[in-house]
C-alpha cells in the first residue's frame, strides 16, 4: 500500500510514529486523538492514503463504508451510546492533517449545530 512519506498518519500506519491503536485490520486503523475535544476521541483512518473525502472516488466507496462501519463498532467496544462522528474537509472545515480520518466524540453532551 502506498503511503506518503509527510503524512503524519501514514507514519501512525506504519507504526514509525506511536498512537494508542484501538482496532487495526487489513484496511483500517483506529486510535486515540493526541488532542482530544471530548472524554472520549479516538480517529479511523483507512491504511491507503486519501488525502482528503472529496479526493476519494467510485472504487474507495466500500473503503468509506468500512470506516463508517468500524467507528461504529469501536464505539461500540468503548461503551459509548451517544457520539459524533466529523468529517473535517478541507482547510475551510478545519481539516489539518492530509490524511482521510473520521473523528469519534463522545462522553459530553455535544452541541448542534457544531462551530
Ligand atoms: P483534523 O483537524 O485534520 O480534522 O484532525 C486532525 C486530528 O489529528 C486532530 O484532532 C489532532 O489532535 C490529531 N492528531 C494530529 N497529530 C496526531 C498524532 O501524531 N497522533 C494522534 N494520535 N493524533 C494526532
Ligand atoms: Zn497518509
Amino acid at each position: 500500500m502506498a503511503l506518503e512519506d509527510d503524512c503524519i498518519f501514514c507514519k501512525i500506519v506504519s507504526k514509525e510514529i506511536p498512537s494508542t491503536i484501538l482496532w487495526e485490520d487489513d484496511d483500517v486503523l483506529a486510535f486515540r486523538d493526541i488532542n482530544p475535544a471530548a472524554p472520549h476521541h479516538f480517529l479511523v483512518i483507512p491504511r491507503k492514503h486519501i488525502a482528503k473525502l472529496s479526493d476519494a472516488d467510485a472504487t474507495d466507496s466500500e473503503l468509506l463504508g468500512k470506516l463508517l462501519f468500524t467507528a461504529a463498532a469501536v464505539a461500540k467496544k468503548e461503551g459509548l451510546e451517544g457520539y459524533r462522528v466529523v468529517i473535517n474537509n478541507g482547510a475551510k472545515a478545519g481539516q489539518t492533517v492530509w490524511h482521510i480520518h473520521l473523528h469519534v466524540l463522545g462522553g459530553r453532551p455535544l452541541r448542534w449545530p457544531p462551530g
